[in-house]
């Protein structure tokens, strides 16, 4: 063995917070070299500083992630600095020789990845980057043409034609950890959980995180929810989809062990069920093969189209959506789940995004930036992509013209009621009739379910009719430049 193949590998933890199926851990376990297990708090990672929910998330996820190691005899080295600075004085405290990560593909930890690469290679350090976080590398499914995808449909059709997705990895069974070759900060210190008051104290009854608790959801979601998720998705009121997107989020489990779990089950699950599953990881996979070829997704119109268009942000409107007090009460029963439990069903995602933008022509920016500090599943890919796709402005978007009917939405998807009585207990004794618009109910009924309209539930802010009006008018004074913007990236 060469001198330096005896140094200690430094494994820097990002969005990849497990030992399962994590292509950087098994490259320095086969290495030989004792690891040294880093996780740092960067000061601006990903898309913008952390939001407060996933900060949450993201302690118990490290906690999880420290007991991992301290079974195997190490723990988590934690680190807070630009991540440059904490690699160089870490590789000078403990004499390390390289450091191994798995890729991220946000454009700010892009430009960090690829300016530590360069430097560290200056002073001989070796560095080595690693796929695992996306089912395929981004610049690997490109058009005949060699441009990047923009419409999902070919998209799917592309990866569904790619060569199968690499099987998982199993974590090693043995590490060799030499966690006790840097000081590590306490967990406590950078203030992750919110204290006073303790907004987050209901999520703890919906979540686990942590690689145990991923793995746990994906095995009850697969043996439970599978058959019969192509139809009872759209339903919020049923527990009918895997809610794995926070551990997606934070990496405690990765794509290649979700689509190997949904092999080899035709005998109990019908292929419809598991294909629309994969499609919808499939719209993970296209949102980051956006995010990786238009840096910009969360920052900028992809359609300039948008650039001239007259939002009203007001924001009374605004905070009356963003408290669930819109008199809507298929958005007001959504915005109170994100808050309650820092996660929102899809379909309701949808509905209270096209309100925001459409029925209140607030920018989709700023829902974007309240979902990025509330949920706990905040991707800066996903956010992005999808508030674009609600808007309008992305790529492969549904178009503006096509504004939900909050009332409707409500009646097709929570015929009757149960979504909203579980979010918003003042319309709890109301029937299914009225539950998705009180402000029709006679005086008699609602009086019967203990409602005072405008007092112990709002009017509604707006009158959708009018406001899908104002807001087709607003979108027609926009001029059609049928151009977009793009700019090619490289992941480090
Ligand atoms: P499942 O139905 O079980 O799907 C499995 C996985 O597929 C999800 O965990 C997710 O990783 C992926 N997925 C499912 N639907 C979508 C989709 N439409 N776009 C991209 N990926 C998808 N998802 C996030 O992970 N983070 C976000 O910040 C986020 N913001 C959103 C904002 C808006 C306005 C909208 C309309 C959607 C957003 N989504 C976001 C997408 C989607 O709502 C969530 O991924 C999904 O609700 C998570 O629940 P699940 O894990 O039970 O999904």
């Amino acid at each position: 063995m060469t001198k330096d193949a005896a140094k200690p590998v430094i494994l820097w933890f990002r969005k990849d917070l497990r030992l399962d199926d994590n292509h950087a851990l098994n490259a320095a376990h086969l290495s030989g070299r004792p690891i040294i297990p880093l996780y740092i708090s960067e000061p601006e990672a990903g898309a913008g500083p952390l939001g407060a929910a996933q900060a949450w998330w993201l302690h118990h996820s490290l906690e999880a992630l420290d007991k991992s190691l301290r079974q195997r005899q190490g723990r988590l080295v934690l680190a807070s600095g630009e991540a440059l600075d904490v690699l160089c004085a870490l590789i000078r405290e403990s004499g390390a020789g390289a450091v191994f990560w798995n890729r991220r593909y946000d454009p700010l930890g892009i430009s960090i990845d690829i300016r530590i690469k360069q430097e560290l290679e200056k002073q001989a350090i070796e560095t080595r980057s690693f796929g695992g976080q996306l089912l395929h590398e981004p610049s690997r499914l490109m058009t005949g043409n060699g441009t990047s995808y923009r419409v999902y449909t070919p998209f799917w059709r592309a990866l569904e034609g790619a060569s199968e997705p690499e099987p998982p990895l199993d974590p090693p069974a043995k590490l060799r950890l030499a966690s006790e070759l840097a000081k590590s900060e306490p967990l406590e210190s950078w203030k992750l959980l919110p204290m006073k008051p303790d907004w987050a104290k209901n999520f703890s009854d919906l979540w686990t995180p942590g690689e145990r608790g991923a793995m746990e959801r994906l095995r009850a979601f697969v043996e439970d929810a599978l058959d019969g998720y192509k139809e009872n998705r759209d339903f919020p009121a049923k527990q009918a989809t895997s809610m794995l997107s926070p551990h997606l989020a934070l990496g405690e489990i990765s794509p290649a062990r979700i689509w190997d779990a949904t092999r080899g089950l035709s005998k109990r699950v019908s292929a419809a069920d598991i294909v629309q599953f994969r499609k919808e990881i499939a719209w993970r996979e296209f949102s980051y093969h956006l995010l990786f070829h238009f840096p910009k997704l969360a920052s900028e119109n992809w359609n300039d189209r948008f650039d001239g268009f007259e939002w009203r942000n007001d924001d009374g409107d605004f905070n009356a959506w963003c408290r669930g007090l819109t008199g809507y009460p298929i958005v007001d029963a959504g915005m109170r789940q994100l808050w309650r439990h820092g996660w929102m069903h899809n379909r309701v995602r949808m509905i209270v995004a096209s309100f925001l933008i459409k029925d209140l022509m607030v920018d989709w920016r700023r829902g974007e930036a309240w979902f990025r500090d509330t949920l706990v599943d905040a991707d800066p890919a996903n956010n992005a992509a999808s508030w674009q796709w609600v808007a309008g402005s992305g790529a492969d978007a549904s178009p503006f013209f096509r504004i939900f009917n909050p009332v409707l939405q409500g009646q097709t998807f929570d015929p009757d009621g149960d979504y909203i009585r579980a979010y918003v207990p003042e319309l709890r004794e109301l029937g299914a009739k009225y539950i998705h618009w009180p402000f029709e109910a006679p005086r008699s009924i609602l009086a019967e379910a203990g409602i005072a309209l405008g007092q112990t539930y709002p009017k509604p802010i707006v009158d959708h009719a009018s406001a899908r009006n104002r807001a087709l008018a607003a979108y027609n004074a926009t001029k059609d430049t049928a151009s977009t913007r793009s700019s090619p990236r490289r992941a480090g």
